[in-house]
């Protein structure tokens, strides 16, 4: 048995208000005057001048705003980093990400890109970096993803979704500042949040499961109980606890895996261009028969909080394009052998997948 040996983060600042803090940060970073930050920031906060009279520029920095209607590309990874890198002749003193799992990931892609030739679909796949990123912050306004934590920057690339996985990935520097998520919208908050709740179910009910990944999914799997089905729980102590569980809960799939939710809702992604965290709750919702306990809690969460999911997303669609969707859930095999062990093959077949989808 050969154990994976996992790079972590190696710097976090929390606390409401620890945003202000970035100056200090990342100024020992510069390489030098002509050498910029990068601030990759989610377009929701272009003419919010709370967020952005704060951000810390000084001499050539940057900002570039960019939007998160759909998720990151391979093409737009590839195009930001020809900007940056015509821009800044100099060289880049790092990446500054200020938004959700989609500027997190992208800012992690564009800082592995800068320092690795070719393009960013060359890299999509398990350890195919070769140099080491260029340095790169984390900074998340909306909680759940576990993007701000993980190994992975997940992209959509020509022929597939997946992340680049590797030891370089993860950030320097994460600053995790609850307060940035107060805006987030009620739907928003909950799509996001269930990614949290689900990498929990997923990770606990797994046959991967360990203690190490136990401990971090008990401890998320509880916080999201206490901010979905409580009534107690302040706003301000939400958005705390809520961006604690999303780290945890990324923390718990890191040593484990996900499951069929996350299989099925890549499918969605990959073929209608439907969001990670919208997905995951339309998926989820269908899956009683993998994840019984875990789906009865989704839906008094759903309840509670009023939140209508679409329906009828896949009725018109192909036998052809179902049959994408089928073929890239299934091609993601830990996750379906984490959720049903190593024979899931015999138990999950495509017309099992046809069936949940027409569901959907
Ligand atoms: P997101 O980044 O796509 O943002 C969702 C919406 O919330 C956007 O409209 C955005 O503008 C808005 N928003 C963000 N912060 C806000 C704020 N403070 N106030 C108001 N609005 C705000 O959403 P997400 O769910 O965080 O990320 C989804 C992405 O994360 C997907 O691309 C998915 O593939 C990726 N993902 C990555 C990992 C990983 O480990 N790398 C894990 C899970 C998901
Ligand atoms: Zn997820």
């Amino acid at each position: 048995m050969s154990y994976k040996n996992f790079p972590m983060v190696p710097r976090v600042i929390y606390g409401r208000g620890s945003f202000n803090q970035l100056g200090d940060i990342i100024s020992p970073k510069r390489l030098n005057i002509y050498a910029p930050f990068i601030f990759l920031i989610d377009d929701v906060f272009k003419g919010n001048p709370w967020l952005t009279l704060r951000i810390p520029l000084a001499y050539e920095d940057r900002v570039i705003y960019v939007s998160s209607k759909e998720e990151p590309k391979t093409s737009q990874v590839d195009s930001l980093v020809e900007d940056i890198i015509l821009k800044s002749k100099q060289g880049t003193s790092g990446i500054i990400g200020i938004g959700g799992g989609t500027i997190l990931d992208l800012a992690k892609a564009v800082s592995i890109l800068l320092t690795n030739e070719g393009e960013a679909k060359d890299y999509q796949g398990w350890d195919l970096v070769k140099n080491p990123a260029i340095y790169h912050v984390g900074v998340p306004t909306i909680s759940g993803t576990g993007a701000e934590v993980s190994r992975t920057a997940v992209l959509t690339g020509p022929e597939k979704k997946l992340g680049i996985n590797s030891d370089y990935t993860p950030f320097d520097q994460v600053v995790l500042d609850p307060e940035l998520t107060k805006d987030v919208p009620t739907n928003q908050w909950f799509y996001t949040g269930m990614d949290c709740y689900i990498h929990c179910v997923e990770s606990l009910t797994g046959t991967y499961l360990n203690a190490f990944s136990q401990t971090y999914g008990d401890t998320a799997l509880q916080l999201c109980k206490e901010i979905f089905l409580e009534d107690h729980v302040s706003s301000s102590e939400a958005q705390d606890k809520l961006m604690m569980a999303s780290w945890h809960g990324g923390m718990s799939i890191a040593y484990s895996q996900v499951g069929v939710a996350h299989a099925m809702s890549y499918g969605l992604s990959y073929l209608l261009g439907t969001k990670h965290g919208i997905g995951n709750c339309i998926v989820f919702d269908h899956l009683e028969e993998f994840y019984p306990e875990g789906v009865a809690l989704f839906k008094q969460m759903k309840k509670k909080h009023q939140i209508v999911l679409p329906t009828g997303i896949c009725e018109n669609l192909s036998d052809s394009e179902i049959d994408i969707m089928i073929n890239i859930a299934l091609s993601l095999e830990p996750l379906w052998e984490n959720a049903l062990g190593k024979n899931w093959k015999k138990i999950i077949k495509r017309e099992k997948l046809k069936d949940l989808y027409k569901k959907m």
